[in-house]
């Protein structure tokens, strides 16, 4: 797609059930959490940079990524998290750009939670932001993984607040709407981002 709308939001805001629904309109999906995946999926270059760096202790048995044992090493030493995140970062970059261009879409959406934090705002045209109480996202975010209120207010607070990530938005969605309005919200954006494209 030559169109590209970057979807955003903190954790919990909406982001996944607001890709469903242009996904429901036909428009292709990229997705960020993906391509992190993918970039250090088994047999990729960046997993064989990773465990020549790290030695093969960072691999499981079945020759996956032990992504806790990586988690737990680029907490506590910030040259690694650095040299980790110098990696991954041009690879998933470069990812995002060519799934962008294989998209079929008139225009697709390309979904990065953390598109304001890292800057990523020049591979996109424009800036959706999924927004809601904080209240609301710490609900949200822990009925569905389990995740302590606790661990995701830590989340939250690596990210940008509400107020500086809408600074930088084009459209909102307010995710405290029930999904039909929401649904119609989408549905008036995806004609919008149709006469942008063209
Ligand atoms: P994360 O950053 O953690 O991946 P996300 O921004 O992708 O989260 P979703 O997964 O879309 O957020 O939503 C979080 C949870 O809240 C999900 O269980 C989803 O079904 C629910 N949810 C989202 N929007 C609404 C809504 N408008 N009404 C009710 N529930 C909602």
């Amino acid at each position: 797609s030559q169109f590209i709308v970057g979807l955003t939001g903190g954790i919990g805001s909406g982001k996944t059930t607001v890709a469903n629904m242009f996904a429901d309109l036909g428009i292709d999906i990229v997705d960020a959490d993906i391509i992190a995946r993918e970039v250090v999926e088994p047999n990729s270059a960046g997993l064989a940079k990773i465990s020549a760096h790290f030695g093969p202790n960072i691999l499981n048995k079945d020759s996956s990524l032990n992504r806790a044992k990586l988690r737990d090493i680029v907490f506590k030493n910030e040259n690694e998290k650095n040299w980790l995140n110098q990696l991954l970062h041009p690879l998933i970059r470069a990812q995002m750009i060519n799934q962008c261009n294989l998209a079929q879409s008139k225009y697709c959406i390309l979904a990065v939670p953390l598109l304001l934090e890292n800057k990523l705002q020049s591979l996109v045209n424009r800036v959706l932001v999924t927004d809601c109480n904080t209240n609301t996202q710490i609900s949200r975010a822990s009925h569905r993984d389990k995740n302590s209120a606790a661990q995701i207010k830590q989340i939250m607070a690596a990210q940008l607040d509400r107020e500086t990530r809408i600074t930088y938005a084009d459209d909102i969605i307010n995710t405290e709407l029930i999904l039909t309005q929401i649904r119609a919200i989408c549905e008036n954006l995806h004609q919008n981002y149709l006469k942008l494209a063209n």
